[in-house]
């Protein structure tokens, strides 16, 4: 769990964030559960015309000033939003590509390939599991069987423990990571230089995740809007799904 008190966002549903003043915003964006909806495998999710246009309205409108912060790698990232935006983290922030297309990651730490073995054998015993070797880390999905969620902590944790990597808990996965930045340090980078610098920093997303970049934009002067059901967060504004975080997006590229 986060080490801050969490309180619920002041806003009730349907009360959205403002528009985003554009020659002074940068705006940070999750991917999955903000811009696509979670389908019920990582791979379901796909391409879209409308969004990808959108995003590199956006990219223009804002001067450059969008980044996607996802747990999914660059790679993966391109393909689903089609290249549209160059400065991206991926896997929590331990890849990232600024925004001059340079791309810089942490080592993979060399036991997580021992974790992905240990994770495939534990993931065919039981049904509706599936693992995802990202290199940089190994996720472990349970959202297509739910009750499996103590189990795959269990042995989340465990591994974590013998072989010294850190563990992330998310929406329906857990995920063994090299040690590393996180989501919020990835936008505290992507703000120390251009053409970010400078800017009121607005964080999107909806996973546990988020919460680090949440309030790291908050402290450096920006705001965050949590996507979802509302629930506990640092995350000053909120919106109910990805349609209405695009809607929102549509209105701040207009
Ligand atoms: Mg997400």
């Amino acid at each position: 769990m986060l080490d801050i008190n969490l309180e619920c966002p002041p806003h009730g549903k349907g009360e959205g964030p403002p528009l985003p003043h554009r020659p002074q915003s940068a705006l940070f964006l999750d991917l999955d559960g903000t811009l696509a909806p979670i389908e019920a495998t990582p791979g379901a999710v796909g391409p879209d015309r409308d969004r990808t246009r959108l995003l590199r309205r956006l990219v223009e409108r804002f001067n450059g000033r969008v980044a996607i912060l996802s747990g999914r790698s660059i790679a993966e990232v391109d393909r689903i939003l089609q290249g549209a935006v160059v400065s991206v983290a991926g896997v929590h922030g331990l890849e990232r590509r600024s925004s001059r297309g340079d791309v810089t990651g942490v080592q993979s730490d060399p036991a997580l390939e021992r974790v992905a073995e240990t994770l495939e054998c534990f993931a065919k015993g039981q049904r509706g599991l599936l693992v995802e070797n990202k290199g940089r880390s190994v996720a472990l999905h349970y959202r297509a069987h739910p009750p499996a969620e103590e189990a795959c902590l269990d042995i989340g944790r465990r591994l974590a423990a013998v072989h010294g990597l850190q563990i992330q808990e998310g929406r329906m996965v857990i995920e063994l990571r090299t040690p590393g930045p996180d989501k919020g340090g990835s936008l505290e980078l992507f703000m120390a230089a251009k053409p970010f610098a400078g800017a009121i920093p607005i964080m999107v997303g909806d996973d546990l995740t988020d919460e680090h970049a949440f309030r790291t934009a908050e402290a450096l002067g920006g705001w965050s809007v949590l996507v979802g059901d509302p629930r506990p967060s640092a995350a000053l504004y909120r919106l109910p799904d990805p349609a209405a975080v695009l809607a929102w997006l549509e209105q701040a590229a207009a």
